[in-house]
């Protein structure tokens, strides 16, 4: 193999040491020099180099110094990167969203509009995206930053090259290059623009917040049913880019269509469009957009109101068998709800562990190897979030692109 040029390998080190500092202060938030050198093992000096070149791109500053005890008051570094954002765009069932966060995944500005989810018709959802996009280019402007990640976020699979939706059933779309709709829409759109499905994203932000999970099973409702399965701390993708189509896995014998083409798939019987018509609240999907409907059905569920609870009777037993297959197809040690189900995954849990293998301990495996299941805590954010802090730990290992 030929050797790389030495100043290429010695620009990759710095280029590798900057990203060491920047996810420290991303991790632990603002630190001395002196402990941002015990956390990452680069000497003293080293960082201090590194620091002064982060300064002077603007991607860190010199906080107020703080008293610490009788020595000195110790200086610490945070980040900055005042004139840089990430703008977050997202299309659902209802809404079209976009987001403008700082490096440290804060909201900035939030534009949200209702898209009026005009079935089969991309066009028109695209105008409504590229309104909100434009708005959030706009407050970016006056914030004085520069957009420089611009993750776009769908309810659906995206696969291919450049990526597109493949299909998305909430909004009766085939394949659709939304990537390409909102570039010729919003020809100002910074280059660095990616398509990604909300589930994978969610996955990773809950993940995320947990301490030590590598193996973890996502599951989400709120608009259709989906999620993400991660094993050993990589998220399975499948051949084609749509593993963990939790939606679609056939469950039910002898059960309605799907609009997939399967028979008896859970999403026919625990998707939000099931739930809603067995609870009489149909219309108020095309009154109130999908999620406020969802809304209403968990207040009604809570309140123990009776055609809601039958709804969610009625497909707590196929949940729960989805996550028996699951959990004994990959092993996870956790498993998170997300979306509206979220709030009712104590529920879902009582659900799953009613039918939990005996067998279990014949294999010598402990009570502990059955997994955690808990409620994500990201609620409505959590697309949103995972990629606003996915396109952050892009820009921090490549810090070149902030100027460094
Ligand atoms: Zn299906």
């Amino acid at each position: 193999m030929p050797r790389a040029p030495r100043s290429l390998v010695s620009g990759d080190v710095r280029r590798h040491n900057l990203t060491l500092v920047l996810e420290h202060l991303v991790a632990a938030g603002p630190s001395a020099r002196s402990e941002i050198a015990a956390a990452t093992g680069l000497t003293r000096g080293a960082v201090t180099a590194l620091a002064t070149a982060l300064s002077e791109a603007g991607v860190v500053r010199e906080a107020e110094p703080t008293q610490t005890g009788r020595g000195r008051p110790i200086t610490r570094l945070a980040l900055a990167a005042d004139t840089v954002a990430v703008l977050v765009v997202q299309v659902d069932a209802d809404t079209a969203t976009a987001l403008l966060a700082n490096l440290a995944g804060d909201e900035l500005h939030r534009v949200e509009r209702r898209h009026g989810r005009p079935m089969g018709d991309p066009e028109a959802v695209l105008d409504v995206l590229a309104e909100v996009t434009r708005d959030a280019l706009r407050a970016a402007a006056m914030l004085g930053r520069r957009v420089v990640e611009t993750p776009v976020v769908v309810f659906a699979p995206v696969g291919g090259e450049p990526p597109v939706v493949l299909a998305d059933t909430d909004l009766g779309w085939g394949v659709v290059d939304l990537l390409d709709g909102l570039r010729s829409r919003v020809p100002e759109l910074p280059a660095a623009v990616t398509l990604a499905s909300d589930g994978w994203l969610a996955a990773r932000a809950e993940r995320s917040l947990l301490d030590d999970i590598d193996d973890l099973v996502y599951v989400k409702s709120n608009s259709g049913i989906g999620g993400a399965i991660i094993t050993g701390g990589r998220i399975v993708e499948g051949a084609h880019g749509v593993g963990a189509s939790l939606g679609h896995l056939a469950l039910i014998p002898d059960g309605p269509s799907c609009e997939c083409g399967q028979i008896g798939c859970l999403v026919t019987i625990a998707g939000p469009d099931a739930l809603l018509e067995r609870a009489g609240l149909t219309r108020l999907v095309g009154d109130r957009g999908l999620a406020a409907a969802l809304d209403e059905f968990s207040r009604r569920l809570d309140a123990g109101e009776p055609a809601a609870t039958a709804a969610w009777n009625d497909a707590l037993p196929w949940i729960a068998r989805a996550l028996q297959v699951l959990s004994l197809a990959t092993d996870p040690s956790s498993i998170v709800i997300g979306g509206f189900w979220a709030a009712h995954a104590g529920s879902i849990e009582r659900a799953f562990r009613a039918n939990r293998p005996a067998v279990a301990e014949a294999f010598g495996r402990p009570a502990s190897a059955i997994p955690t299941v808990s409620a994500g805590r990201l609620g409505a954010d959590a697309a949103l979030l995972g990629a606003a802090w996915a396109a952050r730990d892009r820009l921090l290992a490549d810090p070149a692109r902030l100027g460094v």
